[in-house]
């Protein structure tokens, strides 16, 4: 039975590489009729951050990636989370300890420290010397009576190999060389990561482990583990890395790129879209087709498709993606996107009445098919609440033209004979001074479209010159036809 799970620790919110292994992890447990398990990694204490488990759950939920077993939803080889097993991985760790493949050190920080620099010195790589692998319990009883309390270590055999099975990279083996006798226990009896995620994915019958890259170095102690349990190791899937997009590794502190899910959601983008993205991120699905529902990706998700190279977190193509989304979304989806960051903004009020409102709406609705993500409606939008816009050299060429006082005297003086000041009789008025002036295409439309929006591209006209309303439309026409 395919059981996979995603097991974040919880020391901020969710990343996006952290969020492509929950989604490769929920769509290969899709795909394979299994169970996707939520697990929380929290015994670095010193790490964990109050609420993170809380706010992960709910990045997760809001992508649309659900799970099966957690420590919201409970299951049957619960607790879900590192800390509420504490006495589970004792029980093991004493097993170790027992069988004399884990043995206490009372080394000291300084102590480790000291080594550490003496081997660097020497040229060499640092790995723990074993200087307590073989205490007798006299000694051991010397440091106890000294009020040194020991962590255990895990006992590696140098000179040997251990081979760990990947889906995406097939058999990787490391040399034990080097690893050295490494910590399992803290003196406060809890778990390393290493250790407990062993003890949990044995437990939990986890049948893969799909992780991104930076974990396959966890593996050989992880794999070590496991063999000194005498227990089957899982199959592995090491996805490719993430990398920015100038192609350097990603760092948590890289401002060139939005890391964060809940940065996402904030600025307005849909989760659809953030997913159909990210499961493109080292995974490709066959043929050309690059728009996918969380269903139809499930429907086709394998591991053989993982790619072992890395993927570039390209901002643009989910900029993209993003704008595709939206133009299918309906308008009340784009209005519940874009409307917060207008509110934001202060440009429409905080309580909206039911004029501003509708106004909103249409607004946001005519930059639909423009917009990347909600956020920028305000950006787009800048022009409506301006009392006097700017020109660029485009725009103000196009002022140059011998025609354009005639123009836009022409279309005022139509406009001002309007019954009303909408759309399709804003259309006529466009029409008329066609007509009375004999200009049109280009021609007619640019100076109208530069004098009131101070842009040569833009959305459609009359809808434009509509919500602008007749105010600012006949100030702005005055000014530049002067
Ligand atoms: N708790 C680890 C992390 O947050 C999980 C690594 C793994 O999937 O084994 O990165």
């Amino acid at each position: 039975d395919v059981r996979v799970r995603f097991a974040p620790s919880p020391t901020g919110h969710l990343h996006i590489g952290g969020a492509r292994s929950a989604l490769f992890n929920y769509l290969f447990a899709r795909n394979q009729g299994g169970k996707f398990i939520l697990r929380i990694e929290d015994t670095d204490q010193a790490r964990n951050v109050e609420q993170a488990k809380e706010k992960l759950l709910e990045s997760l939920k809001w992508l649309g990636v659900d799970w099966d077993e957690s420590i919201d939803t409970g299951g049957e080889y619960g607790p879900y989370s590192s800390m509420e097993r504490i006495d589970i991985y004792k029980k093991y760790v004493q097993q170790l300890v027992d069988e004399g493949k884990a043995y206490y050190c009372y080394m000291t920080p300084e102590e480790l420290e000291e080594e550490r620099a003496a081997q660097l010195a020497r040229g060499e790589a640092p790995k723990y010397g074993g200087r307590d692998r073989e205490l007798t319990s006299e000694q051991r009883q010397a440091y106890e009576d000294k009020g040194l309390k020991p962590v255990i270590r895990f006992r590696v055999q140098e000179g040997n190999v251990v081979t760990i099975e990947d889906a995406v990279r097939g058999d990787v083996s490391f040399e034990t060389d080097g690893i050295g006798d490494f910590v399992i226990a803290r003196n406060d009896g809890v778990p390393m990561y290493n250790f407990a995620v062993v003890i949990d994915d044995h437990l939990m019958k986890i049948s893969h482990v799909i992780r991104g890259e930076e974990h396959l170095s966890n593996s050989p102690r992880q794999a070590l583990l496991f063999e000194a349990f005498g227990w089957g190791k899982p199959t592995f899937a090491h996805a490719s890395l993430i990398l920015n997009p100038d192609r350097q590794k990603m760092s948590k502190r890289d401002e060139s790129i939005i890391q964060f899910v809940e940065q996402y959601k904030e600025l307005g983008y849909l989760p659809e879209a953030l997913v159909n993205f990210l499961a493109l991120l080292g995974w490709s699905p066959v043929g050309e087709e690059e728009m996918f529902t969380l269903e139809q990706l499930s429907d086709q998700f394998s591991l053989e498709r993982v790619s072992k190279a890395p993927a570039v977190f390209d901002t643009s193509k989910l900029a993209w993606m993003n704008n595709q989304y939206i133009q299918a979304a309906p308008l009340e989806k784009v209005i519940d996107l874009s409307l917060p960051h207008l509110i934001k903004a202060g440009r429409i009020s905080e309580n909206p009445g039911e004029t501003d409102k509708e106004w909103a709406g249409k607004l946001i609705g005519l930059y639909q098919e423009q917009l990347h993500y909600g956020a920028e409606i305000v950006e787009l939008t800048d022009l409506f609440f301006k009392q006097e816009i700017e020109y660029n050299e485009e725009a103000k060429t196009v002022l140059h033209e011998e025609q354009v006082p005639e123009v836009l005297n022409h279309f005022l003086s139509e406009l001002n004979q309007l019954e009303e000041f909408t759309a399709p009789h804003i259309k006529n008025a466009v029409k008329a001074t066609q007509k009375a002036t004999g200009q049109k295409g280009k021609k007619l439309f640019m100076p109208i479209r530069v004098a009131v929006t101070g842009q040569t591209h833009g959305p459609e006209l009359p809808d434009t010159i509509e919500l602008l309303g007749k105010e600012a439309v006949s100030a702005r026409l005055t000014h530049a036809a002067s």
